[in-house]
């Protein structure tokens, strides 16, 4: 997650939009008092964490009045325990939103960012190693996925086909009329 804050860093005496991750516990101690909308909130997309810190930035910077009326307002991101960001140019900061995005681990469904308590996997995860933003999807994933049939030894859709007691697996709809109908006959 990564938290949005306004700080005034004490050493360097200077104005900073502060993202920090991977909590609020990696924040600087002086923020400053929410003002404006989406500070003081965390995001689990640094993408959408770097927008919303322009946005304040620029909002900021046309309040200032007075003495402040010419100070610079700058960007920071990192992990702070003790010190203080640097600053970051727009440029810089969507590159490493982009790239933080690339390496985080998404949902192999839906493309969701996986959060810290939501992370699922389904029976097929131990080869395919796939990951779940929900049970939901785990499960879909599961049955969108192919198995064999015990019986023809065929490729299926899992959700096309028939758990068979006998057999303790699936088989496909063919080989289920044909066991049904020696069952009959
Ligand atoms: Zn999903
Ligand atoms: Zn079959």
């Amino acid at each position: 997650m990564y938290f949005v804050s306004r700080q005034h860093y004490y050493y360097q005496d200077e104005y900073f939009v502060e993202i920090a991750y991977p909590s609020i516990d990696y924040s600087s101690p002086d923020m400053l008092i929410c003002k404006y909308s989406g500070e003081g909130e965390s995001y689990t997309d640094p993408r959408e964490a770097v927008q919303v810190a322009i946005k304040i930035r620029d909002q900021w910077k046309e309040d200032l009045k007075g003495e402040d009326k010419d100070r610079e307002i700058s960007i920071s991101y990192g992990s702070f325990k003790g010190i203080e960001g640097e600053e970051s140019t727009d440029k810089e900061l969507i590159a490493w939103a982009d790239k933080a995005y690339e390496s985080l681990e998404k949902c192999a469904l839906c493309g969701d960012i996986l959060e810290k308590n939501g992370i699922y996997i389904n029976e097929d995860s131990e080869f395919t190693e796939g990951k779940f933003c929900s049970e939901n999807h785990a499960e879909q994933a599961y049955l969108n996925s192919s198995d064999i049939c015990l019986i023809c030894e065929k490729d299926f859709t899992r959700k096309d086909m028939n758990y068979d007691e006998d057999l303790r697996g699936n088989i496909c709809d063919s080989c289920l009329k044909e066991k049904e109908e020696k069952g009959e006959s």
